[in-house]
């Protein structure tokens, strides 16, 4: 569902992506893991059409991220037809980011019925229903700051969800959170992998990378180093750098 073939990033003289291969098939879960810096976060701003790549192959769900081909040529997308393309993939930050003045219903049906614009009775019905999968069916009329962190996480999950889409990208979901939280959200996303949703998730969880992960990327200085199944990636990781990382964080 996502093909990267030496993907390029440069912010001002500093290449951030030197050659990232990456590809994820639909029902994919992929976890990338690697050390500060190393690119993971531009790879998914990249992906999610934040960042636009300055070289090689970049494409989701058969499409060129940020073109439109028609017969051999390529063609720019507008802001609007960007917008809508990045609307078929949820993403999840760190912090969760949600609209503080709203609360968690209202947060979760804004972009239904704004972007997708559909009738806000409808988007309040997909928003319960997606409220009792994360838990939170009590919570629907709370506002952000009433919420603990995992809560929040969970909502914004819930909320990228809202708009159905066909990838959903994690960077760190869990990296915020006090570590009693933690589970409660990697359990959403375990039953989130285990529906079938086509996942790419940066995190530092490797417990959880080993057990819901179908194929492990570890990345250094921009590029994919090595990448296997969890079992090979964990217990037999080839590369010196991918060893030592391991060796630091395990
Ligand atoms: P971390 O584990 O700390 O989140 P990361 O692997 O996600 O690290 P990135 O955030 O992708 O790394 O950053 C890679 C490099 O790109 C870093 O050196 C960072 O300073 C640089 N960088 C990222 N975004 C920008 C930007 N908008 N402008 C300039 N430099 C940037
Ligand atoms: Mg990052």
């Amino acid at each position: 569902y996502v093909l990267a073939e030496a993907v390029r990033k440069s912010f001002g003289h500093q290449e951030v992506l030197t050659g990232v291969d990456i590809s994820v098939a639909e029902g994919e879960v992929v976890c990338i893991i690697g050390p500060s810096g190393s690119g993971k976060s531009t790879f998914l701003r990249c992906v999610n059409h934040l960042e636009k790549i300055d070289g090689g192959r970049l494409m989701v769900g058969g499409e060129y991220v940020g073109y439109r081909q028609s017969g051999s040529k390529l063609y720019e997308l507008s802001p609007r037809e960007t917008a809508q393309r990045r609307a078929e993939i949820g993403m999840v930050f760190q912090h969760f980011n949600l609209f503080p003045h709203m609360t968690v219903l209202e947060n979760i049906i804004e972009a239904p019925t704004r972007v997708k614009k559909i009738p806000r009775r409808a988007a309040i019905e997909v928003a319960r229903d997606l409220l009792s999968k994360v838990g939170l069916a009590h919570r629907e009329s709370a506002y952000p700051s009433e919420l603990s962190g995992g809560q929040a996480q969970r909502i914004a999950i819930a909320r990228a969800l809202a708009m159905k889409p066909q990838l959903m990208l994690f960077d760190e979901p869990t990296s915020a959170l006090d570590p009693e939280l933690v589970g409660e959200v990697l359990s959403v996303m375990r039953q989130l992998a285990i529906e079938g949703m086509t996942m790419i998730l940066v995190t530092h969880e490797l417990g959880f990378a080993r057990e819901v992960a179908d194929t492990v990327v570890f990345m250094d200085d921009g590029c994919v180093v090595e990448s296997g199944t969890p079992g090979q990636l964990f217990n037999n990781p080839t590369a010196e750098r991918c060893r030592s990382f391991l060796e630091k964080v395990l």
